[in-house]
This record gives C-alpha cells, structure tokens and sequence, in this order.
C-alpha cells in the first residue's frame, strides 16, 4: 500500500507518520530526512540541499526525480510505502504516479494534516529532534525524560536550522503556493482514499483521530 502524507511544515507529518509506519507496518519514506543524511555527509547533494533547506525553499524537482527514482527500486520499497513529504509539487506528483504506474501499482491513501497557522509556529519553534535517529519531541507537549536528551539512544538533541521564525515563515508561504495545489490534484482522483485530520491540539488527540479514520476504511480492527 502506498501512503502520502500531505500537510504545511509542522502539521504533524514526521510524527503521525511515525504512528502509521508502527500500526500498519510499512516503511517511511521520509525525503527531508534524506537530505538532511546528504547535507550530514557533506556530498554534493547535500550541500544544493543544505542551501535550499536553510532558505525554506524547496530543492529542485530534478534532483528529487533522480531521488525517489533511485530509492523506489529499493527492494524494501516494493510492498508499499508511507511517504512523509513527498510529493511537494504539481510536477513531483505526476512524476510518483509514473513510477508507481510503472512498478504497477498507485498511491492509495493520501492523509492531509491541517492545523492553524498559530499552532504550527509555536509548535515548530518548541520542536527539537534527536540527530542519531530523528525522534521527534516537542519541549512542552511532548517532553524528553531528561531535558534535551533523546529518551531513546541518549544524544543531545538539536534545533533543526529551519525551525527558527523567519525560515518558518518562508516554509509555510512555500506550502501554500507550491505544495497546497496538489490536494485538489489528489482529491480530483476517485481511486484514492483521500483523509483529513485535524491536529490542532496535543498530539494523542491527533492520533487519536487518525487511527479511528484508519479503523472506519479497514486498514485497522
Ligand atoms: P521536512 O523535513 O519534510 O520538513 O523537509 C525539510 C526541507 O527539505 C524542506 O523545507 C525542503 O527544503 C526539503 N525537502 C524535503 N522534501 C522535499 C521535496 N519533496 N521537494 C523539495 N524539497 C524537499
């Protein structure tokens, strides 16, 4: 099965996908967190991204082609997948509808998240990650045990560069005229179950939500 998440930055993407990825035991496909391994290794990709990133726009729709090209022929692709921000533009969805459509299969659930503007701000200038394995906390709502310690492997956690005020603001201006136009793409198809899930609030909640759409189309009891 072939998952989307689509939804503005901080709308909860990194984190329900995480929660769908356990329930229905399929791989995330996350394409910020890639970049973020090339900029980490400091390849050629990695420093196009890096400069892309820290702007708060997006990287080229030619290097993502080559990307997601790449990564579907992965034999752990073959099943299904749970992508959490791909694809970001009109051109980036046809182009995985083509590679779908030729490994013989199609995206069948997109699950848009949606919060208020407010919401996301706050939330994205409170979120810090786990650099080793990505794990997403939030310093009120969802706290390390210990502070700014990853409860699961113990490293300091950090700020990502783009969550700071004016970044953020960029991003979410860059959702709303590029990535925003792609819902209608997708709600236009009658083969694709298409989900809309408030996430205003604290995250159980969301999950909450979430999970009772997954139980009502039978992708869980
Ligand atoms: P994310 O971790 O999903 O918030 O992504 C962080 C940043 O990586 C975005 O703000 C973009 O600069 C870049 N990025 C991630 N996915 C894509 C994509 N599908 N297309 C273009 N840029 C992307």
């Amino acid at each position: 099965m072939y998952i989307l998440f689509l939804g503005p930055p901080g709308s909860g993407k990194g984190t329900y996908s995480r929660v769908a990825s356990d329930v229905l035991k399929i791989p995330i496909l996350a394409t910020g967190d890639m970049l973020r391994n090339e900029v980490e290794k400091g390849t050629e990709l990695g420093r196009t991204a890096e400069r892309c990133i820290n702007a708060g726009e997006l990287v080229p729709d030619e290097v993502m082609f080559g990307i997601i090209e790449n990564v579907l022929s992965h034999r752990d692709y073959q099943n299904g997948v749970i992508f959490d921000g791909f694809p970001r533009t009109l051109a980036q969805a046809k182009m995985l509808d083509e590679i779908l459509d030729n490994m013989g299969t199609k995206v069948n659930v997109v699950i848009e998240l949606f919060s208020t503007d407010d919401e996301i701000v706050e939330r994205l200038s409170n979120r810090r990650v786990c650099p080793k394995c990505g794990r997403i906390y939030h310093l009120i709502n969802m706290p390390p045990k210990v502070d700014e310690i990853c409860d699961d492997d113990g490293e300091k956690l950090i700020q990502r560069e783009d969550d700071k005020p004016d970044t953020i603001r960029n991003r979410l201006k860059v959702y709303h005229s590029q990535t925003a136009p792609i819902i209608e793409y997708y709600k236009e198809k009658d083969d694709i179950l298409y989900l809309e899930i408030d996430t205003n609030g604290p995250p159980e909640v969301g999950r909450n939500r979430m999970l009772d759409e997954f139980r009502k189309i039978g992708l869980i009891n």
